[in-house]
């Protein structure tokens, strides 16, 4: 099979950036996606992320034991199917603070150069908010302004429903927004169950993807890597780029030393509370029984109702340390849901609740990514790098404290329940912090480790991976540093500006 490009991983990057090249009718475009399709309900109802998440259309990745926190290891969910992470993702739409894009210090990629991606995206995604949100959610918003319509920003305190990539009550993806049409009008080809296990090289240019089941795909033109934070450096040091003491070590020939790859990840880490009381939020009550029986058909019927949820409907921005002249930034994003979630081990249980979270916009701590083995079966060493930093760790103390502040003078009525976990006796600065190491988590934003920048980064700013041609990396790897919000409209941004510059490239 040969194609002019190939674009490996159909994401939230790669279906923005198969969409842009083969929109461009400069060959033709392949995408290959390791995952099956996604027309399946608990793919399109959002309330359906409950059942996707562990299932076969996740990667279920797991972390190395995080000594800084109870050397307790960490699920890692990436979607893997058709829209990949945007297909199980909870829809929260954030294009993250303009100074994000201003502080990666890279030419072309200021907020200045990246605003009409955004706006370009978002005529496409036309994030909106759910058409039910619970009245728990709708009490959250009010936080900070009671009267406020607005969802909340990462520019300035404050709180709000969320936009969601969600449309008429169902899930909007980026191979909703961008593969599809490009599909029906532009001849975009997709092949799913296209596990890829490395790229091979002639000459020192990208010329073929071997997948693990043996077939080999030729491209004429170019190769796109938009396999995500995880996938992406996987598949670069099985194909021989990476750190080569690491890739001799596991018997893989070198083709660039690239020290970096891997190196840099860095996730939102995220700290909750749960609370538990009659006729509060949803959860699996008697009481609730024809609310939960009537859902589909209000579904199918209105596109209305409980199962329009995509369970983080609310939320808010706020410092935790006094403001300075030089930095006002909020330092905390708060995820509320109105749901009785599982704690102490459990991920369901029975009652009526709700749960908040609370995470570090910018957090300091680093982790890695290196292959276990060059096996494409093996699951790669992902130390997530969890509260390494004690700026973290303070960071989530303090916004554990204001969280249960907002919480407890949110307008929420009789709606309003106890806190249950970790209980009203974590007061003191050690016990919460006890907590934060026993049981935080992260918000699966991974980012940054195949970073853009200067000479010894594997990418460069206009995303070609260093030291061979016609490969490109499009995907939330390349972020020099996390954005202060949910990563995923930032990813599509990625995605849909890397089509320009590949173009750029190639035509001229
Ligand atoms: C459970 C969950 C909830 C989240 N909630 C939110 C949210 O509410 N809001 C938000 O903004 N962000 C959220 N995120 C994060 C956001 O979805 C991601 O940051 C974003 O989708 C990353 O885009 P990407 O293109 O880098 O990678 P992905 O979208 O993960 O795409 C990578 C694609 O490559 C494929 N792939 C990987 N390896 C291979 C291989 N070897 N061969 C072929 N194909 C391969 C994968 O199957 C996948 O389809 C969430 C993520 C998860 C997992």
């Amino acid at each position: 099979m040969d194609f002019d490009f190939i674009v490996i991983g159909a994401g939230s990057a790669g279906c923005a950036v198969a969409a842009g090249l083969a929109q461009a009718r400069i060959g033709s475009v392949c995408v290959l996606e390791a995952g099956p399709g996604d027309a399946v309900p608990q793919v399109k109802i959002p309330f359906g992320l409950l059942y996707t998440m562990g299932s076969k259309r996740d990667w279920n990745f797991k972390s190395t034991p995080q000594t800084n926190a109870d050397n307790r290891v960490f699920k890692i969910n990436r979607g893997l199917m058709v829209g990949g992470s945007s297909s199980i993702n909870s829809m929260v739409w954030f294009r993250g603070r303009a100074d994000d894009f201003d502080n990666w210090q890279q030419p072309g990629w200021r907020w200045k150069d990246v605003e009409q991606d955004f706006i370009d995206i978002e005529q496409r995604m036309q994030p909106q908010q759910i058409p039910t949100p619970h009245p728990l959610s709708v009490a959250f918003a009010k936080s900070f302004r009671a009267n406020s319509d607005a969802p909340p920003t990462p520019e300035r305190e404050s709180a709000g429903l969320f936009n969601t990539n969600s449309r008429n009550g169902r899930r909007w993806s980026a191979a909703d927004a961008f593969l599809r049409p490009a599909m029906r009008t532009h001849g975009l080809k997709v092949i799913t169950g296209a596990n890829v296990n490395r790229i091979s090289f002639e000459s020192g240019r990208a010329k073929r993807v071997e997948l693990v089941d043996g077939r080999v795909i030729n491209a004429r033109r170019g190769i796109v890597l938009s396999a995500g934070s995880i996938g992406s450096p996987s598949i670069l040091m099985r194909s021989g780029i990476g750190p080569a003491a690491q890739l001799t070590q596991l018997g893989i020939d070198v083709n660039v030393d690239s020290p970096q790859v891997g190196q840099n990840l860095s996730d939102h880490p995220v700290i909750g509370m749960h609370h538990e009381g009659r006729h509060s939020g949803y959860g699996l009550v008697w009481s609730q029984t024809m609310q939960w029986a009537a859902s589909p058909i209000q579904w199918l019927a209105q596109r209305r109702g409980r199962l329009t949820s995509n369970f983080v409907e609310a939320g808010a921005f706020f410092r935790v340390n006094p403001v300075t002249a030089d930095d006002d930034r909020p330092e905390c994003q708060v995820h509320f849901i109105p749901y009785m979630m599982g704690y102490k081990g459990k991920s369901i249980t029975s009652g009526s609740g709700y749960f908040a979270d609370v995470g570090v916009c910018r957090p300091v701590s680093r982790g890695s990514l290196t292959l276990s083995s060059a096996d494409p079966r093996a699951t790669p060493n992902i130390d997530l790098g969890v509260l390494k930093e004690e700026q973290d760790v303070r960071t989530l103390v303090g916004g554990f404290r204001r969280l249960r502040a907002l919480l407890a003078n949110a307008p929420m009525g009789d709606r309003r329940a106890p806190e249950v976990y970790p209980g009203p006796s974590v007061t003191s600065d050690e016990a919460i912090t006890e907590h934060v190491r026993a049981r935080s988590g992260t918000a699966y934003h991974p980012v940054g480790t195949l970073a853009m920048g200067e000479q010894k980064t594997p990418v460069t700013n206009t995303l070609q991976l260093r030291g061979v041609d016609a490969l490109w990396v499009a995907d939330a790897s390349v972020m020099p540093s996390i954005t202060s919000a949910n990563t995923n409209a930032p990813s599509m941004m990625i995605g849909h500006r890397a089509a320009k510059l590949i173009l750029d490239e190639v035509k001229n």
